[in-house]
């Protein structure tokens, strides 16, 4: 594959002359080979998404994944399950919760286990951003390749009013922010497009912030978390919006290049979810796998639904390794960076 790609490249360079957008054409045309091997391919667990806790020290309203149980997995148990997974095929782990830093001694280990043993593409950690500290990243930022922090507003009484923290929520996003650039890895932004925030136009402090991508989520009911039945923690309704409204949110901040929407459409069974005690979950309809502990990748993956031309048809495979132009990705400029640190 990989010569097959280094040839598509080279051809790239010839037809396209050396000339500054160059870039850009070739790593879109390495995308849609690299698309079309693995759409022949058998399923391959390429970008896994590991909820290692469902404990969260936030309550937002719509949680998709909330404190059904307060278990983890042990490091060594852990271990195991991650080397199984690279075995599989997993080239990229996303660390999730839960909020994956209220089990901060795991995930580190578990972030240095990936790069340093498994030698993983990219490692990344979604996190509401209030308990990353400096210290926590000198100590294992160099396996860390993306931070995603969760924003819904920038106005801390809308981010309250949803449950995301209790009026301060801001201040740790924008230390998350600045840590990042610290430490050079790449800063996400996720933000759930819902009743309390549709409206907002948040374009000036994206600019400020610069994510190198912004994930804008279409707020998602799945009954089995938030359906507000008695097997649910939480009752969504309240914050649910129309297509329409959530298109009208898109078309408002569509010009940031780092701007990636993502509907309930596009959401449902293209992730690839594994929970506390690594079974793939489906949610949608409300099932989950064996533990990949017990039996083979390949036979929990047969009792779970995983669209693989929805994962690719939203952009999951993309240029997810630290590195250090980083922060020249993305949103924003370098003078608007300069706020941050
Ligand atoms: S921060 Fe994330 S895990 Fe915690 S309650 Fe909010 S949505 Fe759920």
């Amino acid at each position: 594959m990989r010569l097959f790609i280094f040839i598509a490249f080279m051809v790239a360079i010839f037809i396209l002359g050396p000339c500054e957008w160059i870039s850009r054409k070739c790593e879109y045309i390495i995308f849609v080979v690299e698309t079309k091997i693995l759409r022949r391919r058998s399923k391959k667990p390429i970008s896994v998404n590991y909820h290692l806790t469902r404990r969260c020290n936030y309550a937002c309203g719509f949680c998709f994944h909330t404190a059904k149980t307060s278990n983890t997995l042990s490091l060594e148990d852990a271990m195991i399950g991650l080397a199984i997974l690279k075995d599989a095929g997993m080239r990229k782990l996303n660390f999730a919760g839960g909020e994956p830093f209220l089990e901060k001694e795991l995930l580190g280990e578990l972030m240095k286990f990936c790069k340093e043993a498994l030698k993983l593409e990219s490692v990344s950690v979604v996190t509401n951003g209030s308990l990353v500290t400096d210290a926590f990243l000198k100590k294992y930022g160099q396996y860390l390749d993306i931070m995603a922090v969760s924003c819904d507003s920038f106005n801390d009484r809308t981010n309250a009013l949803i449950g995301r923290g209790t009026g301060k929520h801001l201040v740790h996003v924008r230390r998350a922010a600045a840590l990042c650039q610290k430490y050079g890895i790449k800063f996400k932004l996720n933000t759930v497009v819902n009743k309390y925030n549709w409206n907002e136009n948040m374009n000036q402090y994206i600019q400020e912030l610069k994510p190198f991508r912004w994930k804008c989520f279409q707020c998602l009911q799945l009954a089995s978390e938030n359906g507000g039945g008695d097997e649910s923690l939480r009752d969504v309704s309240e914050y649910l919006i129309t297509d329409s409204q959530f298109k009208e949110f898109c078309d408002r901040h569509k010009h940031n290049k780092c701007f990636l929407p993502e509907n309930n459409l596009a959401m449902i069974n293209s992730y690839l979810i594994l929970d506390e005690s690594m079974c793939f979950l489906d949610k949608d309809a409300k099932v989950k796998s064996q533990s990949i502990l017990d039996v083979s990748v390949q036979e929990a993956l047969k009792e779970v639904r995983w669209d693989t031309d929805q994962f690719l048809a939203r952009d999951a495979i993309y240029d997810w390794q630290r590195n250090a132009k980083a922060h020249k990705q993305g949103c924003g400029d370098d003078k608007q960076a300069k706020n941050l640190e």
